[in-house]
């Protein structure tokens, strides 16, 4: 794979040039298989003058901003490339710039991936922590948590080359809740997703969410990337991985292939979320100051959310849970949305539909009937889910561990040895 980023306007313009021996069929590190559509993508970085302070250039007591923002050093450069290149490369990488001995170690080590040109000074560690926010309640619980983080955005925006058949995906209305916020919010526009032409537009690894953050980490001086990701995601086997305990999670944990990278760029993953549930995330963000602008759904317009998707469901679940009230939906057992809890489990995010079902009431006449039944579980055997996994709070980085554990300790309370055991053996009983 060659990769290389050509620059106009704000918009960094990212080319992948395969190797013969490539196809454009490639694996994410979660094991997805997904399917190039086209080779070129952008991603549209503010204006120095405009977007969150913190994306802006300093304005120096000598006189305005210079008009072009240095350029990113050559880590960052390669590390966003990386978070879309990655699927289908094989072997090796030669990127535009040269990289850091540290960081083609990196590739070396977690992937087997011979990355170069090898001559760049390692990345300066920058001093702030942004927060990669989607609007969804785990990222908004991290923001909470982290009252003074500059909070950076990726909006969805067309491909000129890749037809949009996903217009109902309101990335429009979602980018409006976060600059509605009131925080510091940098949105970055991209239109990277539609690289995959299967399974369906999306980011091609889950990192590259934060692509836009990572050629803005030099402009905003940042030391480390947060994430919404919460103990299912990061702990219990989330997203595509159904129901084991993951400690070796290779996309999340520190010492993971993605962890490693990141860091060796100086951009450490920080999971703040971590060690809570999902149903706690909830609880935080709708308790917050965010609470109006937090958007799980990515169908709803300025209404609200539409009430109708599968994640609208799933999180009424959680929210009824939190809220120790009966379903609040129209969607019934029958409908394609439901059809999953109509099977036995695993479930993905299994933990919090055992949650929801020992806690709402009449759970027997919603569309989470059969799963409750299979699952038996009930308030004292989910409780083990309102506090927090000690160990993902030792896991993020020094700067910002303390003020974690603080939010952590007042809010949440920590897991006892018998709670860490159920996380422990999650998937094996
Ligand atoms: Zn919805």
């Amino acid at each position: 794979m060659r990769v290389g980023w050509t620059v106009e306007d704000g918009r960094w313009r990212l080319r992948l040039r395969l190797d013969p021996a490539e196809g454009l069929t490639g694996t994410v590190t979660d094991g997805q298989r997904v399917v190039l559509a086209t080779d070129t993508c952008h991603i549209r970085l503010p204006d120095a003058a405009a977007g969150g302070s913190g994306a802006g250039l300093p304005v120096t007591a000598s006189g305005p901003a210079p008009a072009e923002p240095a350029e990113p050093h050559g880590d960052l450069r390669a590390l966003a490339a990386w978070t879309v290149a990655a699927p289908w490369t094989a072997g090796r990488i030669v990127f535009d710039r040269p990289i850091s001995p540290a960081l083609a170690e990196a590739f070396r080590e977690g992937w087997g991936i011979d990355a170069g040109p090898v001559g760049e000074d390692p990345r300066p560690a920058g001093s702030r922590l942004a927060i990669s926010y989607s609007g969804g309640a785990d990222s908004a619980a991290v923001a909470a948590i982290l009252p003074d983080a500059p909070l950076v955005h990726f909006r969805r925006v067309p491909h000129p080359r890749v037809p949009n058949r996903w217009t109902h995906y309101r990335s429009d209305v979602l980018a409006g809740l976060a600059r509605e916020t009131g925080r510091d919010v940098t949105v970055v526009e991209s239109d990277l997703e539609f690289l995959l032409r299967e399974p369906r537009p999306g980011y091609p690894e889950h990192h590259a969410v934060l692509a836009g953050a990572v050629l803005l980490a030099g402009r905003m001086d940042l030391g480390g990337l947060a994430l919404g990701y919460e103990i299912g995601s990061r702990w219990l086997g989330g997203g595509r991985y159904v129901h084991r305990f993951t400690p070796d999670n290779p996309m999340w944990s520190p010492h993971g292939r993605w962890g490693r990278l990141f860091a060796a760029a100086g951009l450490p993953l920080v999971l703040p979320a971590g060690g809570i549930s999902e149903a706690m995330t909830m609880r935080l963000a709708l308790n917050s100051k965010l609470r109006d602008q937090v958007r799980w759904c990515l169908r709803g317009d300025g209404a609200g959310p539409c009430g109708r998707c599968g994640k609208c469901l799933y999180k009424e679940l959680i929210q009824a849970a939190v809220e120790r009230r009966p379903l609040n939906t129209t969607i019934t057992a029958d409908r394609p949305v439901a059809r999953k809890w109509q099977q036995p489990p695993p479930y993905g995010g299994q933990e919090m539909i055992e949650y929801g079902c020992a806690r709402v009431p009449g759970i027997e006449h919603t569309p989470f009937a059969v799963a409750a039944g299979h699952l038996k579980a009930t308030v004292e055997s989910t409780r083990w889910l309102e506090r927090c996994y000690p160990p993902a709070v030792a896991e993020i980085p020094r700067p910002w561990r303390a003020a974690v554990e603080k939010v952590m300790a007042d809010e949440f309370g920590f897991m006892d040895e018998q709670d860490v055991r159920r996380v422990e053996s999650w998937g094996r009983r």
